[in-house]
């Protein structure tokens, strides 16, 4: 009999896997063509052609003993690779020794918090947030509690100040956003460092802060990234390549300490344990081995630019009300008046187009769209779009 928690997390978790679920079986019953998955962020785009050339060289039998296990933090090459990056981006030196190579942000986020918290410690994120962090959250004995954005899904201070406690252990932050698109800017970081830090300095122990940044390297007209990393000194980065390099599948991540973080050196140590006790033992070797192979190569995201355009046009002549993403892949406006985000997906359905409600993110009222895709695959998408959106 399957666990009573589990059975939970399951009825209330993220409708983003159902939903990933129903387009399969909506593809095999109409033809792929005629399905149009604006569910996932499943880059459609290939990643590029070095990663090819590295698997392919080492696929050579010159590459022995490559695919045996590694140790949990990883390859010290491909820790380096992480931190020089890390460290060409921003005004701070990245230590290999504090950084872990994790299955994904997803298992770097995982490691992370069974790494830093006490049974029924408070996790927090801003509203709209990522699904999966409830669920992450509770798989180590926390409880996660969503924080509600100001207007445009900006930060609000106020209520993140409210919401801080003395069994506060995280706060999770997610810039470029997912579902939302928005960056936070460099003032709203350092506003929300100087609450965190009066918050932890109040409650006589440390509040990290758990910087996801999966998307950090899709930022759009010509724009920096803001990194929570350079604002407050307790930050865990955790990220993946994922989306930037388009390998979602092959689950490469990182999970970095900050070089101010109080205690980098033994948090790397009991995130690097986290990753053995949780069965993850380490990241695919064969992508350790790939990733320092590849230089700087990421995606092309002129696509996705193109994308953001596409649809603003869209939103815009149909009187949607959304925020325009400065970075990620995705939208999430508001449903045409009078209509629940169940409805406007369900429509969606009817028409065979994907979108997930933004009930899942804890923000009715909204759906998110995703336009990680090649151009031409959502230009043929925009017409059952209209129709759920009602424009025709
Ligand atoms: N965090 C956010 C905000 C995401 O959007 C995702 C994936 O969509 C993840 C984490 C997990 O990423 P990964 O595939 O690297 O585990």
């Amino acid at each position: 009999m399957v666990a009573s928690h589990v059975a939970k997390q399951m009825r209330e978790g993220s409708s983003i896997r159902q939903i990933f679920a129903l387009g399969q079986k909506l593809r095999r019953e109409h033809g792929k063509e005629r399905v149009f998955d604006l569910s996932l962020g499943n880059p459609s785009l290939e990643p590029p052609p070095s990663i090819l050339e590295a698997l392919s060289e080492l696929s050579s039998p010159a590459h022995k003993g490559i695919h045996r296990y590694l140790p949990a933090q990883g390859l010290e090459k491909t820790r380096k690779f992480v931190c020089d990056q890390l460290s060409r981006r921003h005004r701070l030196v990245f230590d290999p020794n504090h950084a872990i190579i994790s299955v994904g942000a997803a298992g770097g986020l995982n490691c992370a918090l069974k790494a830093i918290l006490e049974p029924g410690d408070k996790v927090i994120g801003m509203i709209p947030y990522f699904p999966e962090y409830r669920t992450y959250v509770d798989n180590h004995g926390g409880v996660f509690h969503g924080v509600e954005s100001a207007a445009h899904f900006r930060i609000d201070l106020d209520r993140v100040a409210s919401a801080l406690s003395p069994n506060t252990r995280a706060l999770i932050i997610n810039s470029p956003n997912n579902p939302t698109g928005v960056m936070y800017s460099n003032t709203e970081l350092r506003e929300l460092a100087g609450v965190l830090r009066d918050a932890a300095s109040r409650f006589g122990h440390p509040i990290y802060l758990l910087s996801d940044e999966p998307y950090a390297a899709i930022v759009f007209d010509g724009k920096n990234y803001a990194a929570p990393v350079e604002h407050y000194e307790d930050t865990i980065v955790i990220s993946s390549y994922s989306k930037t390099l388009g390998i979602p599948g092959e689950r490469l991540g990182f999970a970095v300490a900050s070089p101010r973080c109080h205690d980098a050196s033994t948090l790397a140590k009991a995130i690097a344990w986290s990753q053995v006790a949780l069965g993850y033992v380490n990241a695919p070797a064969i992508w350790q081995h790939v990733l320092p192979m590849i230089g700087n190569s990421t995606i092309d995201i002129s696509a996705y630019a193109l994308n953001r355009e596409l649809l603003r046009d869209f939103f815009e002549s149909a009187g949607v009300e959304f925020v325009y993403p400065q970075g990620a892949f995705y939208y999430f406006p508001s449903c045409p008046v009078g209509m629940s985000d169940q409805e406007l997906v369900s429509k969606g359905i009817d028409n065979l187009l994907l979108m997930i409600p933004g009930t899942s993110f804890g923000s009715p009222g909204h759906v998110r769209i995703s336009y990680c895709f090649d151009t031409e695959y959502l230009q043929s998408a925009m017409k059952a779009l209209a129709a759920a959106f009602g424009l025709h």
